[in-house]
Order: structure tokens, then C-alpha cells, then sequence
């Protein structure tokens, strides 16, 4: 049986390791996952990967048309790449161009690269040239974090993208970080109305042009998603966005991935308190139509025309 001493730029998921093995096989293990208590060498880690992957593909019976928003990054990439091992799916990726200098152009050269090495079609929409602003534009303009306005236009077309092409689902990479990083970030500035969404689906509202939606990464953490990518050396754009450090969720994610080390498992309880809580929730905001676009908002004209505007 073949060996393999794992190169150290996997060392970071193996904070303990003293050259551990794997716990399927003899060889050496590139990850430790400790919520399952589990070492795996780098074949044994795609296979509980795409486990994690099936579970929620399994259970939302993701099927159809499937529209993967692809960012450029690490863990559009990783989902990208997992879904293409799933049969009884016709896959398109969407890349929205933000226009952010440097950014956005080097996001879109990955993209190409990742859907041109998976044989998956890609459409690019690019923001300015469909509807006349750029992310920069639209926050000269405006006030308000970056990233808050950045995540409202992105999810806006996103949507209108998936239902206006009447795709089964849209499916975004989403991360376990990501949404357990979110929620929490909602709830410090008592946002509890975000509470619609923390699970892996959302069920579509056709009168209020909401299309189906997906997170086959659910059940993944960012750093599992950074290390599938690197095993598999998808071309994933590692730029910074010149706003990021807009992003509140940053921190509260690196205290998050700390958390998780000292006590494993403990992001996917909050995520499963999180889906118990918005179950149970009366009141989950009443959904309106925007008087411009028809899609759906909590306010008579939406937020994304009232940037475009
Ligand atoms: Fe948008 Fe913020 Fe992401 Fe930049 S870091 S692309 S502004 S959400
Ligand atoms: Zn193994
Ligand atoms: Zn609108």
C-alpha cells in the first residue's frame, strides 16, 4: 500500500498531528475532522466531503436545472466541483461582475479557468452594463457597509438570474461558517428577522419570484471547503476584495474557527439551534412585493431598486 507524507500547506486543519494516519486506510492523513473524531488521507477526505455534500443533495432532492452562483473563491469552486459528481443534474454556473478594479477581473479569470476545467457553461452578467452601476458607484453614492450593500445586490440578482432562467435551484457556497458566522453577526445588531434562510433550503415563492435554493456545503466548514479545493488544486482567485475589511463577519468567523478546534462539533449545534429557532418563530416578517420590480421585500420598493435608482 502506497504512503504519502502530507505536504505543509495542509498542515492547518492538522493542529495535533504528529504525522497521524488515516482512520480508513494506512496512509498518511491530510485532515483531521474532529466533530467525527476521524484523520483522513486525501483520498478518504473527498469521500467524506461529498458525504457531507450528499446529505443535503439527498435530502432536498436536488435535481433539474441547478444554477451554481460561482464567486471566484474558494467555496463556489469547491461546490462547483462537488455537484459535477452528481447525477440527474444539468449544471450552469453564474458569475456576477461587480466591477470591482482588479477584483472582479481576476474573480472572473478563476471562474473561467474552474468551469472551463469542469466542462460546466458559465454566463456572466455584469452589473454596470445591466443595470448602468458598479458595486463602487453604487457605495460613492451611498452609505451604509460595503459588504451589507455588496450582499444585498448580489443576493438580488442572484435570484432574479435563477427565477428568471426557471431553474430547480440556485445553489450558492454557502458555508457552515458562513451561516453560523451570519446569524450570529445578525443577532448582535438584533436582526432577527435574517432568521429566514440559516438552514440549508428555501423552498421558492413563486408569487413573490423567489427561486428554490440550496447550500450543498451546509454541513463544511470554510477552512474543509479551502482544503478540497487545494487537494483537488481548483483555480480559486485568493485576492482581496478592497473592501473586505468591511466584512463584521471576519472576526467573528476567525473566533468561530478557534471555537470549533477547542470544541468540535459546536458549529454545526449552533446552526442546528439556529433552524430550531426559525422554526418556531410566529412572526417571520411579512414578505411584500416591490412596487418596481415585483420581487420579493419587506418594504414598499425594495432595497436593490433603491440603489439602481
Ligand atoms: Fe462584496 Fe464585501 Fe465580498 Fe467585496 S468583500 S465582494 S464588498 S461582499
Ligand atoms: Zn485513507
Ligand atoms: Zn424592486
Amino acid at each position: 500500500m502506497t504512503t504519502s507524507i502530507p505536504s505543509s500547506k495542509f498542515l492547518a486543519l492538522l493542529p495535533n498531528i504528529d504525522l497521524m494516519k488515516c482512520s480508513r486506510c494506512s496512509r498518511w492523513a491530510v485532515a483531521e475532522v474532529g466533530w467525527k473524531g476521524r484523520a483522513y488521507c486525501s483520498d478518504h477526505y473527498r469521500e467524506y466531503f461529498l458525504g457531507q455534500v450528499r446529505k443535503v443533495m439527498d435530502k432536498f432532492r436536488v435535481g433539474g436545472k441547478v444554477c451554481v452562483a460561482v464567486s471566484g473563491g474558494k467555496d463556489s469552486a469547491a461546490c462547483l466541483e462537488a455537484l459535477t459528481h452528481f447525477r440527474g443534474i444539468e449544471l450552469e454556473a453564474f458569475f456576477l461582475d461587480l466591477g470591482i478594479p482588479r477584483f472582479s477581473r481576476g474573480s472572473l479569470k478563476k471562474v473561467s479557468e474552474l468551469c472551463e476545467e469542469l466542462g460546466v457553461d458559465l454566463t456572466v452578467v455584469s452589473l454596470k452594463e445591466r443595470w448602468g452601476k458598479s458595486i463602487p458607484e453604487i457605495l460613492k453614492e451611498r452609505k451604509g457597509k460595503a459588504c451589507s450593500l455588496c450582499g444585498t445586490v448580489k443576493r438580488y440578482v442572484m435570484n432574479a438570474y435563477s427565477y428568471e432562467g426557471r431553474f430547480d435551484f440556485l445553489a450558492t457556497g454557502h458555508t457552515l461558517s458562513d451561516v453560523v458566522s451570519s446569524t450570529l453577526n445578525n443577532l448582535a445588531n438584533v436582526y432577527v428577522q435574517a432568521f429566514r434562510g440559516v438552514g440549508p433550503f428555501l423552498e421558492a415563492k413563486e408569487e413573490f419570484k423567489l427561486s428554490r435554493k440550496i447550500k450543498p456545503l451546509y454541513y463544511l466548514t470554510d477552512e474543509e471547503c479551502k482544503l478540497y479545493s487545494e487537494l483537488l488544486e481548483l483555480p480559486f482567485y485568493t485576492g482581496k476584495c478592497p473592501y473586505v475589511s468591511d466584512a463584521p463577519t471576519k472576526r467573528i468567523k476567525a473566533w468561530l474557527n478557534r471555537l470549533e478546534r477547542d470544541q468540535p462539533g459546536v458549529l454545526r449545534n449552533f446552526a442546528k439551534s439556529f433552524t430550531l429557532l426559525e422554526s418556531s418563530m410566529e412572526n417571520r416578517g411579512e414578505i411584500l412585493k416591490c412596487k418596481r420590480c415585483g420581487y420579493a421585500t419587506t418594504t414598499r420598493i425594495c432595497k436593490f431598486c433603491r440603489l439602481m435608482n
